[in-house]
């Protein structure tokens, strides 16, 4: 067993490498990094064709689960896109929250019901950072 580690640069926002996590009702997860959401984002508008409410000052949202496996018909090249359409299909509800985990917004500006919707989904799952072993 090695500690060798390094410190997160980014204390309170779980690994370094995380930048955009998609969760469901269920709490199933599927978590970015820095280049597979950016690349995810270029291939689908930003999600915006399936956002229903998205915070003004980061890029966490929710997005409609119908809409969202529409936009991914645009991402089939992506490297993630199996396990994400794979989420949206076997979503309990009709929307997915996405976080921003690169960010530290505290989403204050974004005043929408739907914002407490995504609050609950992200409560519920265990501490970000967590290293599966
Ligand atoms: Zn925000």
């Amino acid at each position: 067993m090695f500690a060798a580690v390094p410190a997160s640069p980014l204390p309170g926002h779980g690994l370094p490498d995380d930048s955009l996590a998609l969760v469901d009702e269920d709490g199933e997860r599927v978590e970015l990094d820095e280049f597979e959401a950016t690349l995810l984002l270029d291939m689908t508008r930003g999600l915006e064709p399936a956002t229903v409410s998205a915070c003004p000052g980061c890029r966490s949202r929710v997005v409609a689960v119908v809409a969202f496996l529409d936009v991914l018909e645009g991402a089939l090249a992506h490297e993630r896109v199996y396990e994400l359409t794979e989420l949206g299909e076997d979503a309990p509800t009709l929307h997915l929250y996405v976080a921003d985990l690169a960010s530290d917004c505290d989403h204050r500006e974004w005043r929408d019901p739907l914002f407490d919707e995504w609050a609950d989904a992200f409560a519920e799952l265990p501490p970000v950072g967590r290293l599966a072993p």
